[in-house]
């Protein structure tokens, strides 16, 4: 089997049969009646960013034997999109520095052409978008998350840690003239880039790209107090409207983002809020890190291996097995608080692992 690497002929032809073993199997619902349509799945633990939110300086990363090869990563999303997943999103880490990582979207994509996906995506953080904008398109993805915080180079380079702002602009712009759809996905962060949020957005929906604000979520041991980086979007909300008219609209994406129309520019604008608001009893979705652990939800511990009936046989069953007893666990929400006596994490893994 090819490894990391080249698009060879096995890979292409050993993926193709990975519907097959979900024959006579329903669609995933979990006991709360929410149908399963949405997987995110990180495809490496590394980054070339460090940004302070989300890793520490000195993060060290999974032996590269740990994760999933593509084409294990292949049979798994292929698993869940023959039990009726049909939005996939690959992140990470960041996504495009796996070696390789085109050919999984090349062979992905023929869940596209058969139409049992309906999207394929990615969550990125920009820096490889001028190498991979044109293959993405051609690979069938209309649409990208791009995370951007500030529009200014030398707070750029402090949150990212080791990022270049430019290289990141020129992947936007790359990305446009491919004809992919970006939306912007920014951090709050209080004391730095709160001042310019207004500006993100005016900024973004003159491009034509919808904008999302998050808020910082209590994940990971990153060094820095949570708190002191914390922002309520209740707060972001109310500042913004000083500037901005935002009308609220209807549109749901079965997530944790609520959103507004921005009257001025017309663009959309959202605003992720897990530690404030309840989102659950909508969630579609589930993830999978790039060592084949499932969660069944971001803010929850329990977890399911899925490398091991990967890799325990060629046929797809005891993945499939494996995968329903999971989903029958899946809470029915999740609990993050920051615990505010000891400045800690209440979940120990980061968000690089689950990929957000
Ligand atoms: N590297 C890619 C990127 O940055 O877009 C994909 C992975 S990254 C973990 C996915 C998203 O999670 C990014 O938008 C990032 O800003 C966000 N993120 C990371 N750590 C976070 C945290 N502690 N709280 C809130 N969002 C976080
Ligand atoms: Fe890398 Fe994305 Fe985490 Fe930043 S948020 S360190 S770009 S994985």
């Amino acid at each position: 089997m090819a490894m990391d690497g080249g698009a060879t002929r096995d890979f292409q032809v050993g993926a193709l049969g990975a519907l097959g073993g979900a024959q006579g199997r329903g669609p995933l619902i979990d006991p709360f009646g929410r149908t399963i349509s949405y997987l995110r799945v990180s495809v490496t633990d590394r980054c070339d960013f460090r940004c302070v939110y989300c890793m520490s300086e000195n993060m060290t990363f999974l032996p590269k034997a740990d994760l999933l090869t593509l084409e294990e990563l292949d049979r798994l999303c292929s698993a869940f999109i023959a039990r009726g997943v049909r939005k996939l999103r690959l992140t990470g880490g960041e996504p495009l520095v796996r070696r390789g990582i085109m050919t999984l979207f090349a062979s992905l994509s023929r869940h596209l052409d058969t139409g049992h996906l309906d999207e394929l995506t990615l969550t990125t953080n920009g820096s490889q978008l001028a190498k991979y904008a044109d293959d993405l398109k051609a690979h069938g993805v209309k649409r990208v998350n791009l995370s951007l915080d500030t529009l200014d180079a030398e707070k750029f380079r402090a949150i990212t840690r080791w990022g270049s702002l430019p290289q990141i602009l020129a992947g936007i712009d790359a990305a446009q003239a491919a004809g992919l759809k970006i939306k912007i996905n920014a951090v709050v962060l209080k004391g730095v880039n709160e001042d310019e949020l207004a500006r993100l957005v005016e900024w973004a929906h003159g491009r034509g790209m919808d904008v999302t604000l998050i808020e910082v979520m209590p994940l990971g041991e990153i060094g820095a107090g949570r708190l002191e980086q914390y922002l309520p979007l209740s707060l972001v909300r109310a500042r913004l409207s000083e500037r901005l008219t935002l009308e609220d609209l209807d549109y749901r994406t079965g997530g944790p983002a609520r959103y507004v129309r921005v009257a001025e520019t017309g663009g959309r604008l959202g605003f992720i809020t897990p530690l404030t608001h309840n989102f659950c009893e909508s969630c579609n979705r589930v993830r999978v890190t790039c060592t084949g652990t499932l969660y069944m939800c971001l803010g929850q511990e329990d977890a399911a291996d899925l490398r091991q009936p990967l890799r325990a046989s060629e046929a797809d069953d005891l993945l499939h097995a494996a995968i329903e007893q999971a989903i029958s666990r899946k809470p029915k929400g999740h609990d993050f608080i920051i615990d505010r006596r000891h400045q800690r994490p209440v979940l120990a893994r980061h968000m690089s692992v689950t990929g957000g």
